[in-house]
């Protein structure tokens, strides 16, 4: 009976659709039908976050200079540790890019959210009670365009299950985004526009954990420069906490070829220069 209760409020919502343009699924079908699941903690490197073997994973000793995946070992790390999702692909990746450009899927952000939350609980990175949500900040002028700030929500999402305070630490002043800038400048946009606040509501942040959030790291560049600035004002560790990980090509190749079955290879890195593509 149930099946069959199911079956007509999927015929139901189907129609609701067709009649009413709903641009988007109910969020929990649309993750029920797709089978996805977050990656478990062996699946990426907790330095750099991209994808790794099976094999690897063993071989990763801690996040100072000496630990890492073969990927990142000896490179200066990205924050104090990193908890995604999964990698930057299929129905991650899709899902991604509707919360972001076509649908403004809060719904999905706010899911996603509480995911990374479980996830970063799961990790044990941050400190129960002595650790803070920080959104990674995107310029006014572009939320305005966007219509969704969808770091905030995917914080709030996370906050709701790790029960702690989202607080606004970064803001960022607008100005060119990477796409477009040749290496040389975008060297010199290091700072990438990004103010601290040095008490956020009121708050001292010394002593404090900061989880700071995001929806993809492709360069990392961003998010160094806000670790760099938080650095400043804070001095417990820095997380970087997001939903998903855009692996360099080589790393899906092996993804793929050591676990069979999982999601068909979609190219990610040659997208034309979508708005705001920022690492
Ligand atoms: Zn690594």
């Amino acid at each position: 009976v149930a099946g069959t209760l199911e079956a007509i409020r999927d015929r139901l919502d189907d129609a609701l659709a067709f009649w009413l343009g709903d641009a988007v699924p109910p969020v929990h079908r649309a993750v029920a039908v797709s089978g996805w699941r977050r990656d478990p903690d062996d699946r990426f490197c907790r330095r750099c976050g991209e994808s790794v073997g099976a094999g690897e994973a063993a071989a990763i000793e801690g996040l100072g200079d000496a630990g890492g995946c073969a990927g990142c070992r000896g490179r200066p790390a990205i924050a104090d540790g990193v908890v995604r999702l999964g990698c930057y692909r299929g129905h991650l990746r899709e899902w991604i890019r509707r919360i972001k450009y076509r649908d403004r899927w809060t719904e999905m952000a706010a899911h996603l959210g509480a995911e990374l939350g479980h996830a970063i609980d799961a990790a044990r990175v941050a400190a129960r009670g002595r650790s803070i949500i920080v959104p990674m900040p995107m310029p006014w002028t572009r939320r305005l365009y966007r219509g969704i700030d969808h770091a905030r929500v995917i914080a709030d999402g996370a906050a709701s299950v790790l029960h702690a305070p989202v607080l606004r630490v970064l803001s960022r002043s607008g100005g060119p985004t990477q796409a477009g800038l040749s290496r040389s400048t975008r060297l010199r946009f290091r700072s990438r526009g990004m103010v601290v606040r040095r008490r956020p509501g009121g708050w001292q942040l010394g002593g404090l954990d900061i989880v700071l959030v995001d929806d993809v790291l492709t360069t990392g560049a961003s998010m160094r420069a806000a670790v760099r600035a938080l650095r400043g004002v804070a001095d417990g560790r820095i997380l970087a906490a997001v939903l998903a990980v855009a692996d360099p090509p080589s790393r899906h190749a092996r993804a793929d070829s050591e676990s069979p079955g999982r999601a068909v290879p979609t190219p990610d890195r040659g997208l034309p220069s979508l708005p705001g593509r920022v690492g």
